[in-house]
């Protein structure tokens, strides 16, 4: 690995970096404060250093010290979530009119993914993007890592724990060189090469030492897993930050753990509206206030203490609402590789068309089912406050995408969109002993909160008095582990067992808020799917009527998706059905 050794703070010493005099003021380099815990907690990395194109900024914002709960004791997502949010309605205009005290501008909430940023002439683009938004916006960026980055960054985190220096020196490599091609093409002038060149090794150089103390112990721990894969947004907001200063916007790259406060729940954590709110006002007003724009690391978040957490892959989706929601932004627009939300996957439905404007209802449904232009839980921030969300290409910015509101819009058949989640498992309980067993389902249910897995769908035959439910693949091992102990007394004397796990399954969900006033749907998509061969494990709808979920085997997914698109003429073009089985 050949990266510049550089002074670096003892293991242990958290935070408290001091900011660099001397800062070359034509590339304003700040540091943030921020450090990057080891795999055993205990802070190893250097400062994470942020970068900036303007002339003026404010120096670095320490973390608020904040009591924060274990992750043991975390509420629901969606109850704390809504109480935070519903609080966020009373601040909107408050902010807004905070925000436009110095400025009579919209404000904008601008997020681009990983594709959108794969190589420098995309990021051109997207200066090109936020340089022209900027003129009659004020505008906030939350980026991606570049297409690919946080992967392999997984993957080194996974290969140190299992002992292989090889390839974590390899990734680490090969990660150097990627982003430093890009910087060297994107940057103009010698001292802006050297200045990024810097920040991006220290980045690296820290999760190399992560990685590090991973081999060392051959443990990875949730906090260094973190950490490790939220490098990639680190490293790709400070090059975001220098091609928009070559695009003359004033720009400055800020690490979201200076902003999103979250709790512990390491690989999936929530955020705490509150104190999120409290500093992206005092750290991102001024800088709008001065019209800079905010490049911000999306994925990444931090707890109360400083911990680095992420909001799950896809996170910076989620980043971006918070912000949002934060800043009392007037719009959201997630700029990524597709036209907008389509009718289904177009990679699994070649024709699926662009949906001009959809609803937070059926577009959250389609995102929590697996569709994955949305992270799931995107929408839950800006519901409350009604802002809207654009969905929007970053390659044909000239298309209007599909605008996500309070109301969405209907077309005719009710059925809107169709999703599938290929990766999951189905769980059964059931058989003869199964009759005389006390409170099997609050019991089934209380065990799959315990393992917090997440039931995706649930299906129970009274006659059978089988219980089936859908969880995501990780989950179905523990889950089944924790409901064989939760019922061993029960089956003791049982010779068959009464616990399944059958991993063959797909859900395929019929998405759309009008199906409640539309007789006929299930029937529709039951005798379309019969006539394709397609077999029904199981079928779930809610008394809402925004979503029929079916369960058909792996290998009938796509033949049912399109089926169905075809049945309710979602497409442009009626797509072609391939034959359920070959014969
Ligand atoms: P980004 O890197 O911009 O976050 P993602 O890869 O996370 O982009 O999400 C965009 C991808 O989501 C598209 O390329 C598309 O293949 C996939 N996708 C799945 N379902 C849908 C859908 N209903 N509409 C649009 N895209 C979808
Ligand atoms: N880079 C992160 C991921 O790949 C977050 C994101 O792309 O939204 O999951
Ligand atoms: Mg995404």
């Amino acid at each position: 690995m050949n990266i510049p050794s550089k002074s670096q703070p003892e293991s242990g010493e958290l935070g408290n970096v001091p900011r660099p005099d001397g800062q070359d003021k034509s590339l304003n380099r700040e540091y943030t404060e921020q450090m990057i815990p080891g795999a055993a907690g205990a802070a190893v990395g250097p400062a994470v250093e942020s970068l900036s194109c303007s002339a003026a900024l404010d120096g670095g914002h320490p973390p608020h010290a904040m009591a924060g709960g274990p992750q043991w004791l975390r509420k629901s997502g969606a109850v704390r979530t809504r109480e935070h949010f519903s609080r966020q309605i009373l601040q909107h205009r408050l902010l807004l009119s905070e925000i436009r005290r110095g400025t009579k501008k919209p404000l904008l909430v601008m997020k681009f993914g990983g594709t959108s940023l794969g190589d420098a002439g995309r990021m051109e683009k997207v200066a090109e993007i936020v340089r022209d938004a900027s003129r009659d916006n004020n505008v906030v960026v939350v980026v991606s890592a570049m297409a690919g980055v946080t992967n392999k960054l997984i993957e080194a985190a996974r290969g140190a724990e299992s002992g292989n220096h090889e390839l974590v020196s390899a990734i680490f490599d090969e990660l150097n060189r990627k982003h430093k091609a890009v910087a060297d093409l994107l940057t103009r002038s010698p001292e802006d090469q050297n200045s990024i060149q810097q920040i991006m090794e220290g980045i690296l150089r820290s999760g190399h030492q992560l990685c590090q103390g991973t081999l060392l112990l051959r443990e990875l721990t949730v906090r260094a897993l973190d950490s490790i894969a939220g490098l990639g947004e680190r490293l790709s907001a400070p090059l975001v930050a220098t091609t928009l200063g070559v695009h003359g916007v004033a720009s400055t790259a800020i690490d979201a753990t200076e902003l999103i406060v979250t709790d512990s729940f390491h690989g999936s954590a929530e955020p705490q509206m509150d104190p999120t709110r409290r500093r992206c006002e005092a750290r991102l007003l001024p800088l709008l206030q001065n019209g800079i724009v905010p490049v911000v690391t999306g994925y990444i978040g931090s707890t109360p203490e400083g911990v680095v957490t992420t909001l799950g892959r896809g996170g910076s989706d989620y980043s971006a609402t918070i912000l949002a929601a934060a800043l009392g932004a007037d719009e959201v627009i997630i700029w990524t590789d597709v036209d907008g939300v389509l009718t289904a996957d177009p990679r699994l439905v070649p024709g699926a068309r662009t949906i001009p404007e959809i609803s937070y209802r059926e577009a959250a449904e389609l995102a929590f089912f697996g569709a994955k232009v949305l992270h799931p839980k995107t929408l839950r921030p800006v519901m409350h406050g009604q802002i809207p969300v654009c969905i929007r290409n970053t390659f044909a910015p000239e298309r209007l995408g599909t605008k996500i509101t309070s109301s969405g819009s209907s077309n005719g058949s009710g059925a809107k969109a169709l999703t599938a989640i290929s990766d999951i498992a189905l769980i059964t309980i059931g058989g003869p002993g199964i009759v005389g067993v006390p409170e099997v389902l609050g019991r089934t249910f209380t065990t799959t909160a315990r393992v917090q897995a997440d039931v995706l769908l649930v299906s129970q035959c009274s006659s059978q008095n089988d219980i089936c439910f859908a969880v995501p693949s990780p989950h179905a091992e523990r889950t089944v582990q924790a409901l064989r102990f939760e019922f061993a007394q029960d089956f003791a004397h049982e010779e068959a067992e009464h616990i399944a796990l059958d991993p063959s399954v797909a859900i395929v969900a019929v998405v759309g808020e009008k199906m409640r006033r539309t007789p006929g749907i299930v029937g529709r998509t039951l005798s379309a799917l019969g006539r394709q061969d397609v077999n029904i494990i199981a079928i779930a709808q809610g008394s809402s009527e925004c979503n029929v979920s079916f369960l058909v085997q792996k290998e009938d997914m796509q033949t049912a998706l399109r089926t169905i698109h075809r049945e309710f003429q979602l497409g442009a073009s009626h797509c072609e059905v391939v034959p359920a089985k070959s014969a």
